[in-house]
């Protein structure tokens, strides 16, 4: 097994194993603390981690760095003042790992763990995690959803063991990230039945507002500090020495005030003039909960249109599960208590929860590396090879094992006991393949020993891992895609690009899926062209520039054996592995050529002034939509994208009030805000579209029939057709341009291959080719050639040999006169 799991925190981390049955939470050798302060801090040529670094913050000559697990997946790095270089929030977070590696006081080295991420963390910020871990020096890394290590950790050793659950909610709000999930349990098995969050809301955000609300100005009041608000943020500033510092008495004032009702802050500092200014201020319990209500309703906004979602109502929860240390606050849990109307259960630690999840999880994952080999020992004796199959933790009071063997087992015996003696097998003749029915003990932990000997009763050395189950505890079903995630296609007809859905929301991962698509220019072997498909993430009825691009897939013309031409079908396979990495292989049908990992993921890059830029697109847009849906009477429609006019403006406002440099998340905020907003958008005027596929539909039949009519149909393409017809109601009810346009495809795919089989439509063609108005051809010799033989083959009526002229005339065409006939923007497939 794994067995190790660690969690990966924006503020704090921690590592646990999983040994006997029970969980182990490491703590800090230095300080035996079990969780470590995310901070690194870079002192002359020291690397210093954790509780020390945070002691760090605000002093001059050392760099402080907290809080990077928000820029994950992001192209931000972070730049050293002391030294050359700088350091990207993986190495940072790899430093932190690296550090955790040291609590283990056990001796053990793992090289494969379980690291936990928020269930909101798109795939860039789950392959960044990936990427910390391997440069820690994991050689496997397994990704595990932050609040599925909570319920399990609540389960399995809290919870009292019943039959039947409903389903809860678990509310994670730690200090940089807030996740709620609904988990339940089916066939013992727990999953994720739906989540929602925000990246970038928790503790942090609190100890910012309190900074600005009560801090600043008390600093403002006490001494000369001018802009004081408008420059702390700027990390080129007078004052980016004292950001961290009043974060940090912020947060000591937050933390004090779950305790009690009021807290004292102290702050000693100079200001511009060289004066000393002293503060000393009262800071209530009432003043922090007017600063939260905003960002606690913002929560429960979420969980509400989660619930309206999956259509349950608060009341059809069990309980909602408290998880992250700002659940330690007094007025959170009784607001959620009153506004949710379910039991608030406080019994899982806030801080460990999710660590001791991911032990429990590790525990239960079969290690990936080939058992360790043993020492060569010169034993005469046989050596067997052994695979074993059972299920690490389970609901039932028996388990399913089975083993297989190869060498020489012919004629040995083995024998099955459980480790506390209530349990023996006898011993019974080895056969190359075993199986037993194995009996638990209830709620515990059970191990097994597995023994062969040969026929003089001599024991023969097994390779084999500890056969180890855990009764009462439960697995988890694997976990679910935080959102969809598509392929940007073109839409020939309307000019511009849509989105086809690969993966939905809440599939449960691993997931592969085979499209098949037909590209919509020509792509000429050789040229600097190629076949460029953006890899998206967000609700796939949006448009792309509403989503997040993860990367793209990427195949150049100079790879093409042969020309690539329109309509031709390309098949895409995409694969997710349960740790959210892409692959994608791609399959090109005319030229018989495939290429492997054509998939490179990209890394959030967020400027200022493109945002900005995107902003006022996004706000025209949307201008135009709401004259669009008034001129159509849609007054409905109209006042909703007023709202979101009013909501784009806001934004806007916002960022104009951030500088270039703003060290905050603050950009990444907005910039996920404006793509919830652009969504939206997209929603709302989705119908217009769906009236003009249809159209498009009606059109593309009655060229269809046009095509029956005139070019003598087989009779297979005529039946072919028939049964496109039948379905056509359920089509057109589905009200999803992609499975209409799917219809039109084929339709249009079934147009050509009559056409390409009618002596008529490919004699149009050959006169068309051997018109002048071509142009020269590479080769006029070779082509007059041709031309002569085709209209050979015309007076012959050697169809098949008029086909290949047309299709080698076609490779003669100069590159630019082959592109010039086609639709040239956009993706190449559609
Ligand atoms: P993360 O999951 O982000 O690493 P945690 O779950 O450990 O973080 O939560 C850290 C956050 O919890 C910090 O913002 C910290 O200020 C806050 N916190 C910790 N203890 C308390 C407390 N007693 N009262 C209020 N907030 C607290
Ligand atoms: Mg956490």
């Amino acid at each position: 097994m794994i067995n190790f799991g660690i969690d990966l925190g924006t503020t704090n981390s921690a590592i646990a194993t999983f040994s006997s049955g029970d969980i182990q939470v490491f703590t800090n050798p230095l300080n035996q603390k079990p969780v470590l302060p995310s901070v690194i801090a870079f002192k002359g040529e020291r690397t210093i981690v954790g509780d020390k670094a945070r002691e760090y913050l605000g002093k001059e000559g050392v760099d402080v760095f907290t809080a990077f697990k928000r820029k994950m997946g992001s192209d931000e790095t972070y730049a050293l003042s002391q030294k050359e270089g700088s350091l990207s929030p993986i190495d940072l977070s790899s430093l932190i790992l690296k550090e955790l590696k040291g609590f283990i006081h056990t001796g053990q080295q793992p090289e494969e763990v379980v690291i936990t991420i928020p269930a909101s963390f798109d795939t860039m910020q789950s392959a960044a995690t990936v990427a910390a871990g391997k440069e820690a020096g994991f050689t496997h890394v397994e990704l595990l959803q932050e609040p599925i290590a909570a319920s399990l950790a609540y389960l399995n050793q809290l919870g009292e063991q019943q039959e039947e659950h409903k389903p809860w909610l678990v509310y994670d709000l730690g200090g940089g990230t807030f996740d709620a999930a609904i988990v339940e349990i089916s066939q013992g098995e727990m999953k994720v039945r739906d989540h929602i969050g925000d990246n970038f809301l928790g503790g942090t955000d609190f100890d910012q507002l309190i900074m600005e609300k009560i801090l600043i100005p008390a600093l403002e009041e006490a001494g000369h500090f001018p802009d004081l608000a408008k420059n702390i943020r700027d990390a080129k500033g007078p004052y980016r020495r004292l950001y961290p510092l009043l974060m940090y008495k912020a947060e000591e004032a937050k933390i004090q005030l779950s305790q009690s009702n009021v807290a004292e802050i102290e702050l000693d500092l100079t200001d511009q003039e060289g004066k000393l200014v002293e503060v000393f201020k009262l800071f209530y319990r009432k003043e922090l909960v007017k600063l939260l209500k905003k960002p606690l309703k913002r929560t429960l906004s979420l969980i509400h249109n989660m619930l309206k979602v999956q259509k349950i109502e608060a009341q059809d929860l069990d309980q909602v599960l408290l998880v992250g240390g700002s659940t330690y606050i007094p007025y959170l849990r009784e607001e959620l208590g009153k506004q949710l109307g379910i039991h608030v259960n406080t019994e899982a630690n806030p801080t460990l929860a999710v660590v001791q999840g991911a032990a429990w999880y590790a525990g239960s994952l079969k290690s990936s590396l080939p058992p360790k080999k043993r020492p060569k020992t010169d034993s005469p004796l046989p050596t067997l090879e052994v695979k074993v199959a059972y299920a690490a933790t389970t609901q039932d009071m028996e388990e399913f094992f089975t083993a297989k063997f190869t060498g020489p087992w012919k004629g040995m015996q083995y024998r099955l006991t459980r480790t506390d003696g209530g349990y023996d097998s006898g011993l019974k003749p080895l056969q190359e393949q075993i199986q037993e029915e194995l009996p638990l003990v209830k709620n515990a932990f059970n191990e097994f020993d597995l023994k062969v000997f040969d026929p003089l009763q001599n024991q023969i050395p097994l390779q084999i891992d500890p056969i180890q189950i855990t009764q009462g505890s439960y697995g988890i079903t694997g976990q679910p895609l935080p959102d969809d995630i598509c392929l940007e296609i073109d839409d020939v007809e309307n000019q511009r690009t849509i989105l086809d859905t690969v993966f939905e929301k809440n599939a449960v991962l691993p997931l592969k899926k085979t499209l098949i698509k037909q590209v919509s220019r020509n792509i000429i072997k050789e040229s600097e062209e190629g076949l460029l498909i953006r890899v998206l993430e967000g609700p796939g009825y949006a448009l792309p520039s509403a989503n997040q691009s993860i990367g793209h897939i990427f195949i150049s013309g100079k790879d093409l054996k042969r020309d690539l031409i329109k309509g031709s079908d390309i098949e895409i396979t995409l694969e997710m592995s349960p740790s959210r990495e892409l692959s994608v292989n791609v399959y090109l049908m005319m030229s018989d050529q495939e290429f492997e990992n054509v998939f490179t993921p990209k890394k959030r890059a967020v400027h200022i002034p493109s945002l900005m830029q995107e902003l006022s697109i996004l706000h025209e847009h949307i201008r135009e939509e709401i004259y669009e849906a008034e001129a159509n009477m849609q007054y409905e429609a109209a006042q909703k994208l007023v709202d979101l006019e009013f909501e784009v403006i806001a934004v806007k406002d916002q960022l104009k009030g951030l500088n270039t440099d703003d060290i905050t998340d603050e950009k990444f905020q907005i910039e996920a805000q404006k793509r919830q907003i652009a969504q939206q958008v997209d929603k709302l005027v989705k119908d217009k579209f769906i009236i003009k596929i249809k159209n498009r539909y009606f059109r593309t039949k009655r060229g269809m029939e046009f095509v029956m009519m005139s070019y003598q149909p087989a009779q297979s393409d005529v039946e072919a057709y028939e049964e496109i017809l039948a379905q056509e109601k359920e089509y057109l009810a589905s009200n999803s341009p992609l499975i209409i346009q799917g219809a039109i495809d084929r339709i249009n795919h079934l147009h050509s291959q009559i056409m390409w089989r009618s002596p008529q439509y490919l004699k149009e063609i050959f006169y068309d080719l051997a018109e002048e108005r071509y142009g020269k051809y590479k080769h006029p010799q070779q082509a007059e050639a041709l031309i002569q033989s085709g209209k050979q083959a015309i007076a012959q009526e050697q169809y098949n040999h008029l086909r290949s002229c047309i299709n080698r005339l076609w490779e003669l065409l100069p590159p630019q006169v082959k592109t010039q006939i086609n639709f040239n923007k956009g993706t190449g497939i559609e």
